[in-house]
């Protein structure tokens, strides 16, 4: 038997399944200021279950209750390469329970599917990676190399899991990544970017039987408004067309005058401040600096169209520019070899619509990513989440059959 089949018969389809399952009934949406709503229990549950395996791992504190947790085999070395499966313990909201067709973390089964906040986005594709990394530890075969998995905090807020990650040493010794996000299995080279970018307006308060005595911010931001659609144009013209991503957008999603922090708005004022958050989406194309140009040509506009206002904008997250991973790489054909080999079919293509852990991991390391695992891509943030229990099977297999190839086991 080839050291690949012993491994991957380590691999239990109920087992992939129970332990997403139990992921699921641990709620971790992060809610700032609520005792105990973090990623804590859920990491602690990572964390134990990585040692009952008889695995090393690292919890590393983020921020309080927030630990990234990491399990790993082998080493790194000369001519040793590390690989890093990766995945987030925390999930989005689940909103109102009485919108759901079941309970959102009970992690009920039914034809073939799980389903849970998270039961795709993404606690399955984290069980199949914890599940692959055991398999190794349990069939008794040592990649010749690192095999990592990196169970990380807040990728659906700012991100500060993988931005801590990337400035460790565990972080640092990474040659390439898997990202385990629900994406059907496919194998996705190009993730989307998003730029969020705040607009605010500073004009002159006056009363508003007087207009003539102020300067109205919020005019400026709807002649801003009117330059949205050539600025979509302009970022879709110098982006160039994706096979697997839709185009750029830029997406006004909140305006306000005045600002909140502000004073009270009222009918009769005209405010001295204005604020608007476009929701920049970007395909591979553009760097920093290009989406930087935009903004600020897209504000120089809207002032000249409103006298003595004043615009400027800031970026309320950290830059997340598009990214894109030649096929040539060796994580990517390690991840082609991996699907035939491991369901039998030819590999299947997609992109990422939004950023992810990935994101950052391509931007601060240069390293090749791979987006790739089980879970309707469209199904996450949505009420009645589910996945299917085949392509968590599946994926924990294409984990495995890759990690074995681009690390030689
Ligand atoms: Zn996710």
């Amino acid at each position: 038997m080839s050291l690949l089949s012993r491994v991957l018969e380590q691999i239990r389809a109920d087992e992939v399944v129970e332990l997403t399952r139990a992921l699921v009934r641990i709620p971790s949406v992060y809610r700032p200021g609520e005792t105990g709503a973090n990623e804590a229990e859920v990491a602690a549950f990572v964390e134990s279950w990585f040692r009952r395996e008889g695995l090393p791992v690292e919890a590393q504190e983020v921020a309080p209750g927030r630990p990234n947790v990491l399990a790993w085999v082998g080493e790194k070395g000369p001519g040793r390469r590390c690989l890093l499966l990766e995945g987030h313990t925390d999930v989005v909201t689940e909103g109102d329970p009485k919108d759901w067709a079941r309970p959102p973390f009970a992690a009920e089964m039914a034809e073939g599917r799980i389903y849970g906040r998270g039961a795709a986005d993404m606690k399955s594709g984290l069980a199949a990676a914890m599940v692959a990394l055991a398999a190794f530890k349990r069939a008794g075969v040592t990649p010749n190399g690192k095999l990592v998995v990196g169970a990380l905090v807040d990728e659906e807020g700012g991100m500060i899991g993988v931005h801590h990650l990337v400035k460790t040493a565990a972080g640092r010794e990474v040659d390439a990544a898997i990202i385990c996000e629900p994406e059907e299995n496919e194998l996705c080279l190009e993730q989307r970017g998003v730029v969020w970018a705040r607009i605010r307006a500073r004009g002159k308060m006056a009363h508003g039987a007087m207009p003539e005595a102020g300067a109205n911010p919020i005019t400026a931001l709807g002649a801003m408004l009117r330059y949205v659609p050539a600025l979509e144009k302009r970022l879709r013209r110098q982006c160039g067309r994706s096979r697997h991503l839709k185009p750029p957008t830029v997406t006004p999603t909140i305006i306000q005058g005045p600002p909140r922090g502000g004073g009270a708005p009222q009918s009769n004022v005209i405010p001295a401040t204005a604020e608007m958050l476009l929701d920049v989406r970007l395909t591979p194309g553009i760097g920093s600096e290009g989406v930087q140009a935009e903004l600020e040509a897209l504000c120089r506009q809207a002032e000249a169209a409103a006298p003595g206002v004043k615009l400027e904008w800031e970026a309320v997250n950290a830059f997340r520019l598009a990214t894109q991973v030649e096929k040539s790489e060796a994580v990517v054909q390690a991840m082609v070899h991996a699907v035939r080999e491991a369901t039998g079919r030819a590999p299947r293509y997609g992109g990422v619509p939004g950023s992810t852990d990935g994101t950052i991991l391509r931007m601060e390391l240069g390293i090749p990513i791979v987006t790739c695992g089980p879970g309707n891509r469209l199904i996450p943030h949505q009420v009645d989440e589910y996945v299917e229990t085949k392509e968590v099977v599946e994926a924990a297999r294409i984990y495995v059959a890759a990690a074995a190839k681009y690390l030689e086991a």
